[in-house]
């Protein structure tokens, strides 16, 4: 396995703000394997605890690396299932990296299961610092009611609502309410997804946080990901493909 960075860039500052983690596996005749293909295997089977930590552990070890080469980036975002999270305050003081460096995005699947417990563990995170995100927010079977239930600061509006801006009308009325609605429970709202200026524009314009998608950057290897990030910042808004 190995991870690959996203860059999530802030709208405010215009900067990279953070870099999202995602899982990668390098198959000896298959190639570069994406999640979608493997993930939901994991889950079914034990095997994504022991995944799930190495990535957590993993990502926190290279943003203290990049922090040491002066890449300054606020946090890094590992997405993870319910079966990680009683490792993560150990993993960070393993790191000797402060909670507010890490973010968690997690899915409404947190409540399949022992719902409960997951969520007293996230509280007990965000508690200690630690930034919690729902991602994928607006699909599957969204009830509103997780929102207050969760320890939420941020919501990650899901791509497929960012890729009909523009064109499909009730796209741009669904994403307005969502940041609205984020707006009014003092979330941070993220776009992912996002793949044209004219996207990016239209959700800067809305009022989101931050963007992330391949206008600014694919998911890339780490020593790739450090190289964009220290290019220039009025030259990321090229896409890099
Ligand atoms: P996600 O967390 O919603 O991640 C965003 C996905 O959107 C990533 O796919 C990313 O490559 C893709 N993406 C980003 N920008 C764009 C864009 O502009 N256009 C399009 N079409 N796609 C874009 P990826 O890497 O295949 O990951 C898929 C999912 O796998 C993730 O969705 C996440 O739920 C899961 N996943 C990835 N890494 C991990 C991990 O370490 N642990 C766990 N538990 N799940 C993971
Ligand atoms: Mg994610
Ligand atoms: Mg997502």
């Amino acid at each position: 396995f190995e991870l690959h960075y996203q860059a999530r860039w802030q709208v405010r500052s215009r900067r990279l703000r953070s870099a999202e983690a995602l899982l990668r596996w390098r198959h000896p005749t298959r190639g570069m394997v994406m999640p979608s293909a493997f993930i939901d295997l994991l889950e079914e089977s034990a095997l994504i605890e022991g995944v799930g930590l190495w990535a957590i552990e993993t990502a926190c070890a290279q943003l203290v690396r990049w922090r040491a080469e002066g890449l300054l980036l606020e946090t890094v975002a590992v997405n993870v299932s319910t079966r990680q999270l009683h490792a993560v305050l150990a993993i960070l003081r393993r790191c000797a990296l402060p909670p507010s460096a890490l973010e968690l995005e997690v899915t409404e699947t947190i409540f399949m299961g022992d719902s409960t417990r997951a969520i007293a563990v996230l509280n007990t995170l965000r508690g200690a610092g630690v930034h919690i995100a729902l991602d994928d927010f607006g699909t599957g079977y969204s009830s509103l009611s997780y929102l207050h239930k969760l320890p939420i600061g941020i919501l990650k509006v899901d791509r497929s609502y960012v890729a009909d801006l523009g064109v499909r009308d009730s796209a741009l009325a669904l994403t307005r309410s969502i940041v609205a609605l984020a707006r009014a429970l003092q979330l941070q709202v993220v776009a992912e997804g996002v793949e044209t200026q004219q996207q990016a524009d239209l959700l800067s314009g809305l009022g989101c946080d931050e963007l992330q998608g391949y206008l600014f950057a694919k998911p890339l290897d780490a020593v790739a990901f450090a190289a964009f990030a220290r290019r220039p910042a009025e030259t990321l808004l090229v896409p890099t493909t």
